[in-house]
């Protein structure tokens, strides 16, 4: 598959290469919520004194991911609303051993591979996988047809691939052979920004004898990096069973899940944006207080903080504590409370944009400060069919947008809004402001749901007349 659109945002913060190490903290605060998971079922008591690794609760709808404490502590339940609050911190032994009864079994019903998917749930790492094409956490259980391993990432301003890998080249090529001990004969495709680099030419080097690894060039584009995007253009068709993907993070954490038995409790996240002082990555453990990150980095108090990367990561609320389970990056961005006066007919000198119709096309180069100020856009759409230019599904987000301004959801379905990868890059470029990609995503939803209502109810259907022939034919006999 051709890769098409797609677009790189020059925006000022991008993180610095380093990593600091946040100092521990005697209180974390775990939510019980994060982008994919809802930890509904509880798994430990009030005042209950648990080991780093301990499963603290879990996400029923997900396969009963797990939510671990990433230190020892003292259970508070109820202290903070939608969290779980550890007090008394101690960077304890951690849980390394793996109930044997339990083992046992599993071994008995699925052989040893069962206990390695059943160290990867239990140990933390499962919920960094992905179901390439839905986005979800896939089946433990279920067989993929192939594997996609990434180590680019592209968004402004989530964590970088090299920074992770940095100093830790051995986990990571250990890490992919125990996701081949998961597979029988399915390649792992291996995305890298240039397969000439030293970095792939080590990573070459350490994977020799392993046929099964197949390295894939991408342009450093955004957002060429999708699994979605990444698994069409590998022809990795979705009725041919699950395309797994897994980022930098993944693969480090399957090999201390699967290589050491130890739990995945540690993050390398990044900090970036126009309201940090001295964009970088730290590392920190999820329930990390989110206030100790501001009065560290953030230069001005009313600065919004974004859970994710510039383009589809969400505001932190603010009755959230910690950083939560998923979070790979926060960006931090000036809060504009007004309007600029006359902000639309300025000439926008300060200003990057996607087509060059500012004043600032005439200088070099430059990153754009990003703030939440909408300078007087927000109009209705005009036409002007950038947001179709720069789509790396090849749909029209302009021409889904007026379906749905006139509820015309299967007109939008047949449009294939169902393809659109969640980029966010049409609402960037779009000079109306239009939130285009919430209002794709909220269309997919309710198409899905409504797609899901019909066929319960042709199911529903089916079964009534089953039981309706079966009657017919009882009567008949008894006649
Ligand atoms: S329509 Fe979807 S895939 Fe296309 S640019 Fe917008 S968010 Fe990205
Ligand atoms: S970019 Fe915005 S204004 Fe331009 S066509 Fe798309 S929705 Fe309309």
């Amino acid at each position: 598959m051709r890769l098409i659109g797609g677009y790189n945002i020059p925006l000022e913060g991008k993180p610095e290469h380093g990593i600091s190490v946040m100092p521990e903290s005697d209180v974390l605060y775990l939510p019980l919520r994060s982008r994919r998971f809802t930890f509904d079922e509880l798994s430990v008591k009030e005042g209950q004194r648990v080991n780093g690794g301990d499963i603290l609760a879990k996400d029923t709808d997900n396969y009963g991911v797990p939510l671990l404490a990433p230190r020892a502590g003292r259970v508070r339940l109820k202290a903070r609303d939608g969290h779980i609050v550890l007090e008394e911190v101690a960077l304890l032994e951690e849980r390394a051993d793996m109930a044997e009864e339990k083992m046992e079994h599993i071994e008995q019903e699925m052989g040893a591979a069962g206990i390695n998917r059943y160290k990867l749930l239990t140990l933390g790492a499962w919920q960094f996988f992905y179901d390439a094409y839905s986005g979800r956490l896939p089946d433990p259980l279920g067989t993929p047809q192939a594997i996609i391993v990434s180590t680019v990432s592209l968004e402004p301003f989530v964590v970088r691939g090299d920074v992770q890998l940095h100093k830790r080249l051995l986990n990571f090529t250990r890490g992919l052979e125990q996701l081949q001990s998961l597979l029988e004969y399915q390649p792992i495709y291996l995305v890298m920004p240039d397969i000439k680099s030293n970095l792939a030419n080590l990573v070459r080097d350490q994977i020799r004898g392993y046929a099964w690894v197949k390295m894939l060039e991408i342009p450093l584009t955004y957002p060429y990096d999708d699994f979605g995007i990444l698994a069409r253009r590998l022809g990795l068709k979705r009725n041919k069973g699950p395309v797994w993907a897994v980022r930098t993070e993944g693969v480090l954490a399957a090999d201390r899940a699967l290589t050491m038995t130890k739990p995945c409790t540690v993050r390398i996240i990044s900090i970036g944006g126009t309201g940090v002082q001295g964009p970088t990555h730290i590392k920190a453990v999820p329930g990390y207080p989110l206030e100790a990150i501001r009065y560290k980095y953030v230069l001005e108090p009313a600065a919004r903080l974004i859970n994710g990367g510039a383009l589809t990561g969400e505001a932190v609320r603010d009755d959230t504590l910690g950083l939560d389970a998923e979070c790979r990056g926060l960006t931090v961005i000036p809060e504009l409370q007004e309007r600029e006066f006359l902000g639309f007919a300025r000439p926008g000198w300060d200003r990057s944009c996607y087509v060059p119709c500012y004043l600032s096309s005439l200088r070099k180069p430059f990153r754009e400060r990003f703030t939440s100020g909408l300078r007087g856009e927000a109009r209705p759409c005009v036409s002007c069919g950038y947001c179709d230019e720069v789509c790396p599904a090849g749909i029209m987000p302009s021409l889904i947008h007026k379906y749905l301004y006139r509820d015309l959801t299967e007109e939008a379905d047949q449009a294939r809004v169902d393809l659109c990868v969640e980029c966010g890059l049409c609402s960037y470029v779009c000079p109306s402001k239009i939130d285009l990609r919430k209002q794709l995503i909220d269309a997919k939803d309710l198409i899905a749901k409504e797609k899901e209502e019909m066929r319960q109810e042709q199911l529903r259907q089916e079964e009534a007349r089953k039981q309706e022939e079966a009657r017919r034919q009882s009567e008949e006999k008894s006649e």
